[in-house]
């Protein structure tokens, strides 16, 4: 019998719909005979709805009162996600991150997970049940909730799996596993079967969102191997481990943000920098129309600085000017 941990992000479990097809997945595994403990992230754009609340009343928010507002989502996906199994037939339980709990230290919207007591998860599992347990939250030693930062339900996932020494971790997103650039916006994007943690944190770092950086840091600290894929069946994945596929430039990726007029576009890579690559970039980018208004190359990565507008286009012509 394994323990398997396994994390489902905002848009599988939008609705009520993917509330019932993550609670097949979960029963799946369970029906195996397996431990399983599930960690959840709020439904669909929950988060960023509470944060545009907050928003309208003050440009300023408390952040004690933030994170009692944003923790609400994860609050919501965990009973749901509990009601979902149990309509099911399969026992479970939620818990948020006070009842777990799962300590952090004060810094709301930003916290750091201190310690995971895994009594309370145990005692559920060996009564037979399924834990779904809140992603992104946490308490801290005033008792207060504290969050992770934006995507932190990927860390709580990953944390989870380590204190629990489980013997499986799986992300399920939107995606079919880790690509060379995100597919949304990049369709020539190719699915890496395998990435190493130290290019998928660079990646994480450099904008890509398809794991909270964080989670892909404590995830190599802990030897924790990470699976990514998608719910649909026959979905195949990615894992994230020691070692990677062989590739000279793994993936591009790019980061806006709304304090800046200019994005970043970031390839990483063993091959990186190189003087022959970033000239191929940069005939590449100016040849599609796009002006680069600064390079910088540093330790397997190298970045051009574009108009935040020219940003998707960038990182398609950087892709084909890097990737196959
Ligand atoms: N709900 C949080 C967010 O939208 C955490 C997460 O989804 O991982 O950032
Ligand atoms: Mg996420």
């Amino acid at each position: 019998m394994s323990l398997i941990v396994q994390k489902f992000g905002g848009s599988s479990v939008r609705d009520t719909e993917h509330l019932l097809r993550m609670a097949h997945i979960a029963r799946e595994r369970r029906a195996e005979g397996n431990d399983v403990v599930v960690v959840l992230s709020a439904q669909g754009d929950t988060t960023d709805t509470l944060l545009k609340k907050a928003l309208e009343l003050t440009p300023s928010p408390d952040g004690r009162e933030m994170d009692a507002l944003l923790a609400s989502g994860e609050q919501v996906s965990a009973a749901l996600g509990a009601l979902a199994l149990q309509t099911l037939g399969v026992d479970a339980v939620s818990l948020s991150a006070w009842q777990v709990p799962i300590e952090t230290d004060g810094a709301h919207g930003d916290a750091q997970i201190e310690m995971i007591d895994t009594a309370r998860i145990r005692r559920e599992l060996d009564a037979g049940r399924v834990a779904v347990v809140t992603g992104f939250q946490g308490v801290d030693e005033n008792g207060d909730v504290t969050t992770l930062g934006r995507g932190g339900s990927d860390t709580s996932a990953v944390a989870l799996a380590a204190a629990l020494r489980a013997d499986e971790l799986i992300i399920y997103t939107d995606v079919d596993g880790i690509f060379s650039s995100d597919p949304r916006v990049c369709p020539d994007a190719v699915r890496r079967e395998r990435i190493s943690y130290d290019d998928m944190l660079l990646l994480a770092q450099k904008g890509a969102q398809v794991l909270h950086d964080r989670s892909v840091a404590l995830a190599q600290q802990s030897g924790v191997p990470v699976t990514v894929k998608s719910c649909e069946a026959g979905s195949r994945g990615s894992v994230v481990c020691e070692r990677g596929d062989a590739a000279q430039v793994v993936g591009v990726t790019q980061k806006k943000s709304e304090a800046s007029q200019l994005a970043a576009i970031t390839a990483v890579g063993d091959a990186l920098p190189s003087v022959e690559r970033e000239r191929a970039v940069v005939t590449a980018l100016e040849r599609g129309g796009v002006s680069v208004y600064a390079v910088a190359g540093g330790e397997r990565f190298l970045s051009v600085y574009v108009l935040r507008a020219d940003a998707d286009r960038a990182l398609r012509l950087a892709h084909s000017a890097l990737i196959r």
